[in-house]
């Protein structure tokens, strides 16, 4: 197929790379980014790169990943609650700031013969001359509202708020620890990304962020500032984590996280990529590694396709599985992380294996391999046995499934629910199909009847599954019954993780 020219809007991580890998598709063709801002000004700090990021973008372009990977800093990852602290060796993990990351695809868009005009904004109706519009044009996408019709994008706020800031040092490695202040529980994830910065993302609920007062100096921060009261308030609330050291702003002010969806991506010659098209939540520090991964397929699709529509068509086939397991995997790590506060009594170590397991992705078993350090303590914390007694990764699950309960009065000799306490009196069946998150959850755990135990039923798919774990938490702790859940046979690591991280007490096997 024959393009002449290719327009890109947005001159973020998606618009640049995807330009460049076009451009090497299609070299005679005339691809031009048209960014909004100047080179080197961008919002935002460093970004989390992930290391399976790094496997992909080596095979569509080992050049400009070695770029990036130079231009990176390795750390490791802790959680501190208090005095008491985990560390994480994970060997994987990379940072860089983002406009360190835009200089460097920039440099190879250029080496490629990409156009790059900065300082000009547009919008798909000024560029009806091309044959290909990439819309790579953020989460606000312009691009996205102007076709809504054809997009049928859907955009869900977050309850809760975070803001994005940085310190002008280098943490010793990634940190996620909690604050509590007279107003409530901010929440840090820290992580260095160059010598003399680090990203300082911090989260809080909405009661807290307006007991803080900070509806009102959201408000009064003008658009393009930083809100400096909160700033200088978390600062002192964080000063143990900052070592004496400041939070700088750029642009920042508290914000509920977007997650996008579109029906469509693409509408004749214009196809939308990255956050334009889809977001997942940062918790799981995708974002960037989505938009770049949505580059290589549409650069692959049309090559390999007869005509444009049938690229397009591709691409969005293509992708469109990887970027919903991963929303769906993002969704479940927004939720556990808005409910963070609420699990500060767990033991570091436990808390750590709640983490790892709070999205379905990562398996008890997966984590007591890679880090039995952790994994064993928080393991034992669950069980009330020294860590000696915690079982090689292979025998974990079925170890948890088999470790005692004591509730008060009731005693069970494991972790699966005897058939009779379904029926017992004093057990309320519950039948559970709301999202664990959803106001639908929150009207349902409140409309309780008062029970000794609450059994959890519902459907047997994966998802439904451990939405109904996650329910189970909310119940747990709103009510303070024993909370068993049923769960198809075939998912016991989905059981022992919830079980491990006090999601639910006992688990009932179906199917
Ligand atoms: C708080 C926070 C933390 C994050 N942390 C991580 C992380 O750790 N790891 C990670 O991978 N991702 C992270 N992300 C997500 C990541 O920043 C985005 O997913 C990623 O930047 C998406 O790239 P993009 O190219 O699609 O869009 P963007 O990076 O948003 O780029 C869009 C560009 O388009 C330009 N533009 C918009 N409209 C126009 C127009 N009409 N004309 C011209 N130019 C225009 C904008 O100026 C911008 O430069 C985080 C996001 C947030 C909000």
């Amino acid at each position: 197929m024959k393009l002449n020219t290719i327009a890109v809007l947005g001159g973020g991580p998606g618009g640049l790379y995807a330009a460049r890998l076009l451009k090497r598709s299609h070299p005679d063709a005339d691809v031009t980014v048209y960014e909004q801002g100047k080179p080197d000004t961008t919002f935002g700090f460093g970004v989390g790169l992930a290391s399976r990021t790094q496997r992909n973008l080596r095979a569509a372009d080992a050049a400009s990943l070695d770029g990036i990977v130079a231009a990176s800093r390795a750390h490791e990852m802790s959680m501190r609650v208090g005095d008491a602290e985990v560390r994480l060796a994970h060997g994987e993990l990379l940072a860089i700031g983002r406009a360190t990351l835009l200089s460097v695809l920039q440099t190879y868009a250029r080496e490629a013969g990409v156009n790059l005009r900065f300082g000009e904004r547009h919008c798909v109706a000024d560029l009806d001359g091309a044959d290909l519009i990439v819309a790579a044009d953020g989460i606000s996408s312009a691009t996205r509202t102007a076709l809504a019709d054809d997009f049928g994008p859907e955009i869900i706020e977050g309850d809760g708020l975070y803001l994005w800031c940085g310190t002008d040092f280098a943490l010793p490695r990634a940190v996620f620890t909690p604050v509590t202040t007279e107003h409530g529980t901010f929440v840090a994830h820290a992580y260095p990304y160059a010598d003399d910065r680090s990203t300082f993302l911090i989260e809080t609920d909405e009661q807290t962020w307006r007991r803080a007062g900070f509806d009102v100096s959201t408000k009064e921060t003008p658009n393009g500032e930083s809100d400096q009261v909160s700033l200088d308030y978390l600062q002192e609330a964080f000063a143990d984590a900052l070592g004496g050291h400041h939070l700088i702003g750029n642009r920042t002010k508290w914000t509920r996280f977007r997650t996008i969806r579109c029906r469509s991506w693409h509408t004749g010659n214009v196809v939308l990529l990255g956050d334009a098209a889809h977001t997942a939540h940062y918790s799981i520090g995708s974002g960037t590694k989505l938009a770049m991964e949505d580059a290589i397929a549409l650069d692959e699709s049309i090559l390999a396709a007869g005509d444009l529509d049938e690229g397009l068509t591709a691409y969005e086939a293509k992708r469109r599985p990887a970027v919903e397991h991963l929303q769906a995997i993002a969704e479940r790590s927004m939720a556990w992380w808005d409910a963070f506060p609420e699990r500060l009594s767990l033991p570091v170590e436990q808390l750590m294996v709640a983490y790892m397991t709070r999205a379905g992705k990562v398996t008890v078993e997966r984590f007591a391999e890679s880090a039995p350090q952790v994994a064993n303590p928080g393991l034992s914390a669950f069980a009330g046995v020294p860590t000696a007694d915690v079982p090689s990764p292979a025998a974990v699950t079925e170890w948890i499934l088999d470790q005692p309960l004591v509730f008060g009065e009731h005693r069970f000799a494991c972790r699966t629910a005897p058939d009779a306490l379904r029926t017992t009196a004093g057990t309320t069946l519950v039948d559970v199909s709301v999202r664990p998150w959803s106001d639908e959850a929150t009207a349902l755990i409140n409309d309780l009847p008062s029970a000794a135990v609450y059994w959890l039923t519902g459907s047997d798919e994966r998802e439904v599954t451990l939405d109904r774990l996650d329910v189970g938490e909310r119940i747990r702790r709103a009510s303070g019954a024993i909370v068993v859940a049923e769960v198809p046979s075939g998912f016991r690591a989905d059981a022992a993780g919830a079980l491990a991280s006090e999601r639910v007490d006992l688990v009932a096997f179906t199917g």
